[in-house]
């Protein structure tokens, strides 16, 4: 049964709601293309090795953790990773041993920091599904929480991580997978809401060996689902727009997706030598252009300062004649026309939204007036431009 996590009473609704994992709302947050070819199109990609290496350890973790009569030993932990592996995601065998060598010192170092006996483990590998939203907006979150501890006085909701880049701890205070980890907690220890502070949620970064800990607000849990909401608000609405961003590097879906295909010329049904020819004209064209450019604004100060040095406003050349132009700009004041055209009936006319300053103005309002700002956005025309990237 599905429960609200706000009540603890069972969800009834006539409107379906959607059911979408944390994960896969992620997945749409850094890229809504990619959500799409994953969760809607349903277009399967093979596992990547950072993905498989990290299954490997987050199981690994889950033995160690077990909990038993007796801990696993270091030597334990090693066999079941040992006999865990799957080298053949990996390309070669220098990199299948170096991927092994590296989750090997990752568990040494797991147990030269930890006693796996200390701890005092309330559930492993945890299914969640949590309502959001009220009415005909009420969603479902599902997840998995990697380790829930009991401590002294609380509770420690802990995810593994076996990225390469660990964030800074500022990161950890607003990170929303542990926001909704911990909404799921409270929903099914709906008694815990009153000692909020008493419970930590953490990231372990396995392959730094570091820990960052962090505590969460009732304001910050009701923030993370009012955002969670208009993400699949957006999702609804069927905003599937490709976002480039350095995980381009690890998507599966580079070969079908229109900011990368090209590269992948084969899948393409049209291409020729024509085409080829026409993108490098056009980038060396616009590189050009910019060279171009610059050297005019150079030469325009240079025959400035000269004109100003001999006192002439135009210059003879052997092609052509250089002059100086004055150009004046004018406004209206608005009192006076204000004034000649209300009688007539013809004001409203002319008063048009000042795009520049109203996002200037928005800048320096409240947070939720500025998002009514934002929501109140009509689309007015879309026109298309070429940019070139160097490289
Ligand atoms: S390649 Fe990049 S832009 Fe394209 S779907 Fe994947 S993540 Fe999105």
């Amino acid at each position: 049964m599905i429960m609200c996590y706000t009540t603890n009473q069972p969800i009834i609704t006539n409107k379906k709601p959607m059911r979408i994992s944390y994960s896969a709302l992620e997945a749409y947050k850094n890229c809504p293309l990619k959500y799409k070819y994953q969760a809607i199109d349903r277009i399967k990609t093979p596992k990547s090795k950072e993905a498989v290496f990290g299954t490997i350890l987050h199981s690994t973790m889950k033995f160690i953790h077990t909990p038993g009569i007796l801990s696993p030993t270091l030597e334990q932990a090693m066999e079941f990773f040992s006999n865990s592996w799957n080298p053949v995601v990996f390309a070669s065998p220098e990199e299948d041993r170096a991927a092994f060598v590296q989750g090997v010192k990752i568990i040494q170092d797991y147990y030269r920091q930890n006693n796996p006996a200390d701890f005092n483990i309330v559930n492993l590998e945890s299914r969640f599904q949590i309502e959001i939203g009220e009415g005909e907006n009420k969603h479902i979150i599902s997840g998995i929480i990697d380790r829930i501890d009991r401590t002294e006085d609380g509770f420690e909701i802990i995810d593994y991580k076996t990225t390469k880049k660990m964030p800074v701890q500022e990161r950890i205070e607003t990170d929303m997978q542990l926001t909704v980890y911990l909404s799921a907690f409270l929903s099914y220890y709906p008694e815990e809401r009153k000692k909020l502070d008493k419970i930590k949620v953490s990231l372990y970064f396995l392959k730094h060996g570091v820990k960052l800990t962090a505590s969460r607000t009732v304001e910050q849990l009701k923030e993370a689902e009012n955002l969670f909401l208009e993400t699949i608000k957006s999702i609804e609405a069927g905003n599937f727009e490709p976002n480039i961003s350095p995980l381009c590097d690890w998507c599966g879906y580079q070969n079908i997706c229109p900011m990368w295909k090209h590269k992948y010329k084969e899948t393409l049904k049209i291409d020729s030598e024509e085409i080829t020819a026409l993108i490098e004209e056009y980038i060396d064209l616009k590189s050009a252009i910019s060279l171009t450019k610059n050297r005019l604004m150079k030469i325009q100060e240079d025959i400035v300062t000269y004109m100003n040095q001999e006192g002439v406003e135009r210059v003879f050349g052997k092609n052509g004649i250089i002059a100086r132009s004055l150009r004046v700009t004018y406004k209206y004041d608005e009192k006076q026309i204000q004034n000649l055209l209300e009688p007539l009936g013809k004001w409203q006319e002319v008063l048009k939204l000042d795009k520049t300053a109203l996002k200037n103005m928005a800048d320096l309002l409240p947070a939720s007036l500025k998002k009514e700002i934002e929501k109140a956005k009509i689309e007015d025309k879309k026109t298309s431009s070429l940019i070139v990237k160097k490289g």
